[in-house]
């Protein structure tokens, strides 16, 4: 990976932090406790490209061999 992304906000080239792991699907909250462990069912887990940009705090987020 060397690809440079700028940020879209001031154009400062975005700092790779890593991929992170995501849980998406999965009920959370009052749903979550009423269905129990069911709600693990639908939860998967999503690994996304986390870039940051050191100048403003912006995180843009890629999904990884696209
Ligand atoms: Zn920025």
């Amino acid at each position: 990976m060397s690809e440079q992304i700028s940020c879209t906000h001031c154009s400062t080239q975005l700092d790779l932090v890593g991929e992170e792991d995501f849980r998406v699907g999965g009920a959370t909250g009052f749903a979550g406790m009423f269905l129990g462990g069911l709600n693990q069912l639908s939860e998967r887990v999503l690994s996304l490209q986390m870039y940051r940009c050191p100048r403003c705090g912006h995180v843009e987020f890629f999904l990884p061999g696209a």
